[in-house]
């Protein structure tokens, strides 16, 4: 070989632009060279689509506000950035990828980046496949400005349905609030799916307070039109009118492209990289196009978060370029917040739900416990409530979910450190944690809630 090793990047936002970085850094530091190319289908790089509920919501002035490196940025670190490029085949044996353009291009290395985009039913689309106006979903910068100029067509008082009660359902159902529009949200289960039932419930109860119409097991079957124009939305047993429908049910890791390339993939086209991010020999994958290993219970799953994009990303990029960072996988955590309309609600998730403990053949234990944020006397205390569970067995803390008022979420990222370490529910109940009135009870609910669970293993 002649010449700097060729690192092909395949989808150029948090994962890929982020092991492109690396790789330079670690190569620079070894004294090594590579020349970096990267592809992007799309027209942006290097965005927070985690911000575009909130630039949906007015919170964020503008989508150029959520672009951390624009093209321009990545160029000029040296990246060879083509965006507007779509791979539609890889040849491994070969090492080169095909665009859709028909050009051929070859790789000594290549890193599989692409994401996952959001799933799109049958029903949200004319016959030809294309999208209505004001119907769709919320993943790109694109798709974000779509939405702002949606939501100024129609002003305030227009309806906008929400088809999804997950994180970005509920983001979406906080800014349609935020601009004045009635909002409905249909769920085919119920708010925030992934909580266990009783804190999903509170969850429930929030949106409604604040003026959401819940509308939980309603699966849509199609939309109601007239002409060209949406009017509406519809689902066993019921309809709503609507003037803008948002679809936020999922998405799909974007991996069509490797069919036939002889890359293992799960049934929904995930990756499983290693601990370093290879896939194959000379393929690297980072982010929401893989799965990532839950360590409590050590089960590959899919959980597209930026998180977990990041991290990846650094332990591929330094092991592409020759260092040895790795991704330690992950105990599941997860948070949002819906505050709109009076509510503030924080919602935050770590660890194993009870299902997933039973699957695993463990005995959990679980409890609620409610409590408030702060002392009771101060003006900041909210109310908040806590779930904790543990192993019968050992006493291995396995879950924890919190929903609350100001100060509730971040609590979770305690009970995340413990699952960590593999500590026990007696560990969260008595490890040393801070307290003032302002911020806490002087036995920390948190703690209450851990050692009201270990009392009854
Ligand atoms: C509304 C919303 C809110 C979110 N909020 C949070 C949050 O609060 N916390 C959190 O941790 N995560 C959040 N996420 C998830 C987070 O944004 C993703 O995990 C992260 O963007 C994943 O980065 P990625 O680089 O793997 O994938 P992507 O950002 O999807 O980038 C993949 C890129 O690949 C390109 N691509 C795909 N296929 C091809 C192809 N064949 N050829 C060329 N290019 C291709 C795409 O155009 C895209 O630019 C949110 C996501 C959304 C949509």
């Amino acid at each position: 070989m002649t010449g700097p090793r060729r690192v092909l990047v395949v989808g150029a936002d948090a994962a890929g632009m982020g092991a492109a970085h690396q790789a330079l850094r670690t190569a620079a530091r070894r004294g090594e060279e590579l020349a970096v190319t990267a592809l992007d289908a799309g027209s942006h790089t290097s965005y927070s689509a985690c911000g575009i509920p909130y630039w949906m919501a007015g919170d964020v002035g503008s989508g150029d506000d959520l672009v951390a490196r624009t093209a321009e940025e990545h160029r000029k670190a040296g990246i060879d950035l083509r965006l507007h490029t779509e791979v539609v085949a890889a040849d491994l044996a070969a090492r080169t990828v095909t665009t859709a353009a028909g050009d051929v291009l070859e790789y000594d290395d290549l890193v599989v980046a692409t994401g996952a985009p959001a799933v799109v039913p049958d029903w949200a689309l004319r016959p030809d496949g294309t999208s209505y106006d004001g119907v769709g979903v919320v993943k790109t910068l694109d798709d974000g400005a779509a939405w702002v100029r949606s939501f100024a067509r129609v002003g305030p008082g227009a309806h906008v349905v929400v088809v999804g009660a997950g994180y970005v359902g509920v983001e979406v159902a906080e800014a349609a609030l935020d601009q004045g529009f009635a909002v409905t949200v249909l769920t085919r289960t119920r708010g925030m799916g992934m909580l266990e039932d009783e804190m999903s419930e509170r969850v429930n109860s929030g949106l409604v307070d604040a003026g959401v119409e819940l509308v939980l097991g309603a699966e849509v079957t199609g939309l109601e039109l007239d002409g060209d124009r949406v009017t509406g939305v519809r689902w066993a047993g019921g309809s709503r009118e609507a003037d803008l429908v948002v679809v936020a049910i999922g998405v799909r890791p974007a991996t069509d492209f490797l069919a036939g390339s002889g890359l293992e993939m799960t049934d929904e086209g995930a990756l499983r990289p290693d601990p370093h991010g290879r896939v194959a020999d000379h393929v690297w994958a980072a982010g929401d196009c893989c799965e990532v290993r839950r360590r409590i219970d050590d089960q590959w799953v899919f959980r597209p978060l930026g998180t977990h994009a990041a991290k990846h990303a650094r332990a591929l990029g330094d092991s592409l370029a020759g260092g040895d960072l790795s991704f330690g996988g992950m105990v599941d955590t997860s948070i949002t917040r819906f505050s709109a309309g009076g509510v503030h609600l924080e919602i935050a998730r770590t660890g194993l739900s009870r299902s997933d403990a039973e699957t695993a053949g463990l005995d959990p234990v679980a409890l609620v416990t409610d409590g408030t944020t702060a002392a009771g006397y101060m003006p900041e205390a909210e109310p908040i409530a806590i779930w904790v569970m543990a192993d019968r067995a050992t006493r291995r803390l396995l879950g924890v979910q919190v929903v609350g008022g100001h100060g509730a979420g971040k609590r979770i990222d305690t009970a995340a450190a413990v699952l960590w370490a593999g500590g026990s529910v007696d560990d969260l109940a008595w490890m040393d944690l801070s307290y003032a009135p302002p911020f806490a009870t002087t036995w920390e609910v948190l703690q209450i809630a851990a050692r009201r669970v270990a009392e009854r293993l």
